[in-house]
């Protein structure tokens, strides 16, 4: 409950306590000390009285018992001194009473038994306090002995009634009170302003470390007292400065990390212990179609839904040890990844997993490209060695004298080292376009010159099949090319919409303007590629009938080096098609 109270409560409470206490203690010592003193100084001032009123008294009247004298004596001195006064002969008779009319005095008992009286007859001074039953209220008796030379004559007795006594001292503590109370009200206004003053700088400093819990590092406690809280308030603020620069720096580094991190082409995945994913790079986002946002505390397989590298990270984190691997995502897309996944060690301990995968899927491709490009020129070359190796061996073994046949032989072996000397020729060609050993030299290129040109070297076939051309490319289509390299490019298309045309076809070129390109196409009315091959008769010696494009002299690069050679001027090929209706090819050249 006393947990629960605010401080500054606290301390007025403290503050208030102790006040209390100490002012209770005093207010208790000092009424008991005034009443005694009070007491002692009215009783003595009773006896001093006392005295004075025994001198007054004639010892001779009292021998006498003269009652008047006596009567009126007390009657008067009483009147004085605001007392009751009662003179008594040596037995205890009461010889005058300034409270008792002179008629009553003869039935007043004696009071020798009193033993104020009692005390003063013997030679003391008698002090009592007790209940009188002449006036009927508490009274203070003071006796003394009155005396004749030596000798003990009677008693003098002055009263006074307590109340008296009691007023005097409750005036006195009524004062004491007043004081005390004002005290009092003094200690709590001043124990409010110092409690005020200690409390405040306090709730300053509650109010800063709030704010710094809550990470706002930016404020500062204004504290212009030098004692220890002034020094806590100093402390805090370099706490929080320190605090905030510390902050800053760390937020710095996440923010460089992150940026790597994002940059790398590279996924990168990290986990906890407990297998969750704690981040993610953009990279990883793109492969499997997730965002950061979701991964947030979730299970590994929950959002990366892959057992190879769910298991690669259990290897990891169960062994403490790095793991490479290459694994085949199918889902979202098919591609091979290299895995290296290292565990995090936290004193010792696995504390989680890095698994940074790399996509190796061009280069795996790549490899079986090369692969197929050996095992395909090997094929290549082999066809017409053989068939070359096979006639001469024919010719020696007796051949060669046969005047019939031998001419033909030798133009059989002609034809294939033609072949050879072709494809020897393209593949050096290829190989130089995709080296980029070549220099393109540019110039003004007129496309319909250099295009009748070449059209020019293929007369004879065309006038062999009977082929119509039509080439509306306009005289003033100059382009900027390279000459040479070009005429390469239309005399492999054409060499095509010849090759695979049909009897009495049709060949036309033309060009398209798009945008800030020009688009030349060369459209047959010849056999058609079938959709499945379309895509790939770019590619290094694909070929959709393979017996008839070598029939035709084909070496089955001529649209592999077309595309490397357009490319290399910033342009694209392409093609479209349909089976048994004809082809568009067409190449896309920036102006
Ligand atoms: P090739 O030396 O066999 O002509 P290319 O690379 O020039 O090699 O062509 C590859 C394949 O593309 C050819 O074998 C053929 O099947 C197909 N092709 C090329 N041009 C045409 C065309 N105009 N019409 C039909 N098919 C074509």
């Amino acid at each position: 409950m006393f947990s629960k109270i605010s401080f500054k409560l606290k301390l007025i409470f403290s503050f208030f306590f102790v006040v209390i206490i100490s002012f209770g203690i005093v207010a208790f010592f000092l009424d008991r000390n005034l009443e005694r003193n009070a007491l002692v100084e009215i009783e003595s001032s009773l006896i001093n009285q006392a005295r004075l009123v025994e001198n007054q008294i004639t010892k001779e009247k009292l021998k006498n018992r003269d009652f008047v004298f006596l009567e009126e004596l007390v009657k008067k001195l009483s009147l004085a001194i605001s007392c009751r006064i009662t003179i008594i002969d040596n037995k205890g008779n009461v010889l005058a009473d300034s409270g008792v009319t002179e008629a009553a005095i003869a039935k007043m008992e004696n009071h020798l038994a009193r033993p104020e009286i009692w005390l003063a007859l013997t030679g003391g001074t008698g002090i009592e306090t007790r209940y009188s039953q002449t006036l009927k209220k508490d009274m203070l008796y003071v006796a003394l002995p009155i005396r004749d030379e030596k000798e003990i004559t009677g008693a003098l007795r002055l009263a006074l009634p307590l109340d008296n006594v009691e007023k005097v001292l409750s005036t006195l503590r009524k004062t004491v009170l007043a004081g005390v109370i004002f005290a009092l009200a003094l200690c709590l206004l001043l124990s409010f302003i110092i409690v005020r003053s200690i409390a405040n700088p306090v709730n300053k400093i509650i109010l800063a470390s709030r704010k710094i819990s809550k990470g706002d590092f930016t404020h500062r406690i204004i504290q212009e007292s030098k004692d220890e809280i002034g020094e806590l308030a100093d402390t805090l603020n370099k706490m929080s400065e320190d605090l905030e620069h510390k902050i800053g720096e760390i937020k710095n580094k996440n923010q460089q990390l992150e940026a790597v991190l994002n940059s790398m082409i590279e996924g990168v995945i990290v986990v906890d212990k407990a297998g969750r994913l704690v981040s993610i790079n953009h990279s990883i986002e793109n492969i499997f179609e997730i965002t950061r946002q979701e991964i947030k505390g979730k299970e590994f397989l929950e959002v990366v839904r892959n057992n190879e590298l769910f298991e690669i990270m259990n290897r990891v984190m169960a062994r403490g040890e790095f793991v490479s691997s290459e694994i085949m995502l199918v889902w979202p897309v098919r591609k091979t990844f290299k895995v290296n996944a290292t565990p995090i060690f936290n004193r010792e301990r696995v504390s989680g997993c890095l698994i940074v995968i790399h996509d190796i899927t061009e280069i795996r491709r790549l490899e079986t490209v090369r692969s197929d490009f050996v095992a395909n020129v090997s094929h290549e070359l082999k066809t017409p060695l053989t068939s070359i190796k096979g006639f001469i061996e024919t010719l020696l073994e007796g051949a060669l004298d046969d005047k019939n046949n031998n001419r033909h032989f030798l133009e059989i072996i002609r034809d294939h080292t033609e072949r050879l000397n072709n494809l020897v020729n393209d593949l050096l060609e290829l190989s130089q376009i995709e080296n980029r050993e070549i220099e393109l030299k540019i110039s003004e290129v007129d496309f319909k010159g250099l295009c009748d040109k070449v059209l020019s070297g293929f007369k004879v076939a065309i006038g062999k099949r009977e082929i119509k051309i039509e080439n509306s490319l306009a005289d003033s289509l100059l382009i900027r090319a390279d000459k040479d390299k070009i005429e390469q490019v239309f005399t492999n298309l054409i060499d095509n919409a010849i090759k695979f045309n049909k009897e009495k076809g049709l060949i036309k070129i033309y060009s398209e303007e798009i945008n800030e390109n020009i688009k030349i196409v060369i459209e047959d009315s010849g056999i058609g590629i079938p959709t499945k091959d379309i895509l790939r008769v770019f590619e290094r010696f694909y070929r959709v009938d393979k017996a008839r494009s070598r029939e035709l002299g084909g070496t089955g690069l001529g649209l592999s080096i077309v595309k490397h050679i357009v490319e290399l001027h910033g342009g694209t090929a392409g093609v479209e098609s349909h089976e048994g209706l004809g082809s568009k090819f067409f190449f896309i050249l920036p102006k």
